[in-house]
Parts: structure tokens; C-alpha cells; sequence
């Protein structure tokens, strides 16, 4: 674990054109916080350079002490609702061969700023830290809260969550922004992302003796195609508001079977899938369920074991709410209201606090050898969200 101390760490060195965006954004991409590493140095970072505006700061820590998320909150009244900022500190794993600069140095070439990081979504961080000054001279009550593990199972957003001091405020919250790259556009839904693993066990023999066998292989078979069958429905469903307007479902994972001349007992299917509501995932899974169930109960020495390990709960926000209007003053719609890749704001969503993703940056540029975002689309981002609070 590492020690809570700022020895070397500068507080914010304001750059030659005295850009607060910028230098921010610099000191967090210079934080290695692949999130098979830890957020910790950055999130103490973070954490200084909020108290230093007087915020409040809880650190809330994995069970292990390696890595912690971190609530901020400025509330100067009760009266008035917050808002809630939210980002994750975390990113994905670089291929160092196949960057031309070093993803850990933020890099200026154009007008492009290239560091791994930089659009998802150390960029939507800068712009809401370096907007901190502002929303205390208005004097308006806000939290921030910044998570590890988002890129991988989610935890840090559940651990916040779950926090009892967290809880205490979420009932006077007026909405939540989710600064994921959308290119500053407002996002009100997005799918699911849900996966599991189906296991089956038989009973093993020798190929020449099929009479004594369960054969898991041959079983999982026959479920594969039940779960097709009840796929192929989802598309009955629709939703315009997304670019692939229903759920979809499907087996990217099929184990079974381990020599030529032994009848499997084991067989596994692993499911992945993009709900368009939590609705919809409750109704399929429920059926797959059933129908597995009914049909394995009517094998004799068959057994069916489901392991659900992913659910990211969609994001379900309507339009028709005072938070929405507020921000469509300033921000716009996409192309598509709705879009596929999940966030943390389906967590808040399921809360029911109004949630938006919108933040600057292109998700094309997520995940990519040589990320990047742009000064434009910073300032862009930055300029809505001042005029949102003046
Ligand atoms: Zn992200």
C-alpha cells in the first residue's frame, strides 16, 4: 500500500499558457493507473488538490487497502440539491510497441493531446476539477466521485455506493453527469452488460460406452440451441433510441470435452449480453432459466449449475425530467440518445437519480493504441458546463 504522503508530488503547476485543463490532465495521465496497478497516487493526488478548495474527502478502499475510490462534496446548504460528478481513475493496459509517444506523458503534436487515459476518461476529470473554483464561487453544493476497477468488474462504483456516509447524501441529489467520452453529447441510456457461465455435469465413460455416459457436450448442444431460440425473440423488443435497437444475446464461449475416447461429463456455455433495459434482462434470463431447469430435470444423472458474474445495469433516465431540461440548455443529443457501451451510470440509474453520460472526447478514441483528445473538445466541454452553473 502506498503511504499517504505528497512529498514529490506538486499540487498543480500551472503550464506557460496558464491552463488549469491542461495541467490537471497532465498530472493525471503522468499517473499509471492501468487498472491491474492502483489508482492510489492519483487518487491522493486528487484528493489534496481538493481539499485544498476546502471540499470534504472520503477515500473509501477496496477490501485489500490496494486501491480506493474517492467522494468529494462541497454542500453549502441543504436547501439546494447537488449534483453529482462521477469518472473513473482507472484505464486500460497499454501495448507500448504501438505508441509513438509515451502514454504515460501527456503529449502535445496539433492540436491533439495524446496519453493513455487522455479521452476515457482522464479528460472529462480534468474539466471537472479545474471547474471546482467556479462551482464554490457560486456557491453551488456539488460531490465528485472518482472510482477504481471500472474498467474490469466495477467494483469501486458498488463500494461507493454501498457506502453508508454515500448513502446519506444521495437523497438530496438532483442528478448525475457520468463524464465518459460522448463529444460533450447527452447520453440517457445505455444497455446492460451481462454475462454468465451455464455448467453442466453427466457422467463420463469410456467412448465405447455410451449406455453408461451423460454426455455434457450433447446436452450443452441442445441448450445452445434453446438459448438461440430465446434470442432470436429479444428482437421483438425495440427501442429507437439506440443504434441497434434491441437486446442482444449470445454464446461467445463453448468448453467441453477432453480426449477422443472419453464420453465428456463437463461442459460449460458462457453467455454475453446487451439488454436494452433491466426489465428486459430480467424476463430472458428468468425464461433461459426455466427452460434449462425443465429440461435437465428430465435427464437422468444431469446437473445444471448457472453463474451469473457480470451485470452492469443499464442506464434508463427519461427525458422528461428538470435535471434533463436543465442540461439540454446547454448540451445536445447525439445522433443516438442511447448508446451501447455501458458505464457506471446505470448504478445510479437503478438508485433512481436522473443520469446522464455525457463528457469530452470520442469513444472511438477509447481503448486505442495512441488515445488522444483534442484542446477543442475540452474547452468545448468545460464552456457548456460553466454556463450550466452561472
Ligand atoms: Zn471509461
Amino acid at each position: 500500500m502506498i503511504k499517504e504522503t505528497f512529498g514529490s508530488i506538486p499540487l498543480i503547476s500551472l503550464s506557460e499558457n496558464n491552463n488549469p485543463i491542461i495541467d490537471i490532465l497532465s498530472q493525471l495521465i503522468s499517473f499509471d493507473t492501468t487498472t491491474s496497478n492502483d489508482t492510489l497516487e492519483a487518487v491522493f493526488w486528487v484528493k489534496r488538490y481538493l481539499k485544498n478548495y476546502g471540499l470534504n474527502v472520503r477515500l473509501i478502499y477496496n477490501p485489500s487497502k490496494t486501491r480506493a475510490s474517492l467522494v468529494a462534496s462541497f454542500i453549502r446548504n441543504t436547501t439546494d440539491k447537488s449534483v453529482i460528478f462521477c469518472g473513473h481513475l482507472d484505464v486500460v493496459p497499454v501495448n507500448q510497441k504501438n505508441w509513438q509517444t509515451n502514454p504515460f506523458a501527456l503529449t502535445k503534436k496539433q492540436d491533439k493531446l495524446f496519453g493513455r487515459g487522455a479521452s476515457d476518461m482522464k479528460g472529462g476529470i480534468a474539466v471537472i476539477l479545474s471547474l471546482v473554483p467556479t462551482l464554490i464561487q457560486q456557491q453551488k453544493n456539488f460531490i465528485i466521485i472518482l472510482t477504481h476497477n471500472e474498467e474490469t468488474t466495477g467494483t469501486g462504483i458498488q463500494e461507493v455506493l454501498n457506502d453508508s456516509y454515500v448513502r446519506s447524501f444521495l437523497h438530496n441529489v438532483a442528478g448525475c453527469i457520468v463524464a465518459e467520452p460522448t463529444n460533450s453529447c447527452l447520453v440517457l441510456g445505455h444497455k446492460t452488460a451481462t454475462a454468465g457461465t451455464i455448467t453442466l455435469t453427466g457422467k463420463p465413460a469410456h467412448s465405447s460406452h455410451p449406455d453408461l455416459a451423460v454426455n455434457a457436450l450433447f446436452h450443452a448442444v441442445e441448450i445452445y440451441k434453446n438459448f438461440y431460440f430465446l434470442a432470436s425473440r429479444l428482437s421483438q423488443q425495440t427501442d429507437n433510441d439506440f443504434e441497434i435497437p434491441h437486446s442482444v444475446a449470445d454464446i461467445l464461449i463453448f468448453n467441453a470435452g477432453t480426449a477422443v475416447n472419453v464420453i465428456p461429463a463437463e461442459a460449460s456455455l458462457t453467455y454475453s449480453c446487451r439488454f436494452i433495459s433491466e426489465q428486459a434482462e430480467q424476463t430472458f434470463l428468468a425464461e433461459l432459466e426455466k427452460d434449462i431447469y425443465t429440461y435437465a430435470n428430465q435427464i437422468k444423472g444431469l446437473s445444471v449449475h448457472f453463474d451469473n458474474h457480470l451485470h452492469i445495469p443499464a442506464l434508463e433516465t427519461t427525458q422528461n425530467n428538470l435535471f434533463v431540461q436543465k442540461l439540454l440548455s446547454v448540451f445536445a443529443f447525439g445522433p443516438y440518445k442511447k448508446v451501447s457501451f455501458g458505464t457506471e451510470a446505470g448504478y445510479f440509474s437503478l438508485l433512481g437519480i436522473p443520469t446522464v453520460v455525457c463528457g469530452p472526447g470520442n469513444i472511438e478514441q477509447a481503448h486505442q493504441d495512441n488515445e488522444f483528445i483534442t484542446e477543442e473538445q475540452l474547452y468545448y466541454y468545460y464552456n457548456q458546463l460553466k454556463q450550466l452553473f452561472l
